[in-house]
């Protein structure tokens, strides 16, 4: 039986608004490549291979691969999605914050590798603002809060404690959401090693003052993680399960 094209255009009509009410709003996500510049973060020489010459590997390019990519897989889903850097170049942990208040974001992204002076440790991790006292996340807190000594990089504590009540309880929610994402998404498949959700204290997060995330995306100092962080299918498959959590939280952020 034929359907007349006025059923067809009402219907599909229906299906558009149904569609659009059914997909989350849009939002505006402010994502940050860790480092750039003569700031390398973290750095691994590679030996010769019969796959690739000898070289340096920094984190710095990583990070950005990594944030183009959930770039991509977020604009894919109608969200505004800006970077800190696009290019190379050296960025204070305030100018990165300041972006926040310019494009007014909503959520706030840094991308970074972890490293450690053995190469045992590995896994992922997801950090969200808190002033939880923890070894561990003190040490990775000194790696990647490490500023440039003119830098006025100052965050009191008074300022810093409302700014956690403020934002703790999304942040964790989005942790939550980005991070299950990551670990159902590429946990088996990889077998990776799921380090958690876990609190910290970062500079770039409090400075950025809304709902963030630091990602540790794996160890380059462990040859097992360095493989899968430069495995284009793991970068692929990592950045979506990243925005698919980002999605989710917003989904829900209203409710
Ligand atoms: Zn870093």
């Amino acid at each position: 039986m034929a359907i007349p094209g006025a059923i067809i255009k009402y219907l599909s009509g229906i299906i558009l608004i149904l569609g659009m009410s059914l997909s989350c709003e849009a939002a505006v996500i402010l994502l940050d490549p860790g480092h750039g510049g003569d700031d390398f973060g973290a750095k691994v020489e590679l030996p010769a291979t019969k796959d690739h010459p000898a070289g340096e590997i920094y984190e710095k390019d990583l990070t950005l691969q990594a944030a183009l990519r959930i770039r991509d897989e977020l604009k894919k889903h109608g969200q505004q999605v800006y970077l800190t850097r696009s290019l190379d170049r050296k960025l204070g942990l305030k100018e990165r914050a300041e972006l926040a208040d310019k494009v007014q974001a909503d959520i706030f992204i840094s991308v970074h590798m972890n490293s450690y002076v053995h190469g045992r440790s590995r896994g992922l991790e997801t950090y969200y603002l808190d002033n939880h006292q923890d070894g561990a996340v003190r040490k990775i807190e000194q790696a990647e809060n490490a500023v440039d000594p003119r830098e006025d990089v100052v965050v009191q504590k008074i300022l810093l404690d409302l700014i956690i009540e403020r934002t703790i309880d999304t942040s964790k929610r989005l942790g939550n959401l980005v991070h299950g994402s990551i670990i159902k998404e590429l946990g088996l498949r990889y077998k990776i090693i799921d380090r958690g959700l876990r609190p910290g204290l970062f500079f770039v997060l409090a400075l950025a003052k809304r709902p963030a995330l630091l990602l540790e995306m794996g160890f380059m100092s462990n040859p097992k993680d360095l493989d899968m962080l430069l495995s284009e299918e793991f970068q692929a498959r990592y950045a979506q399960a990243v925005a698919e959590g980002i999605l989710q939280y917003l989904k829900v952020r209203k409710i």
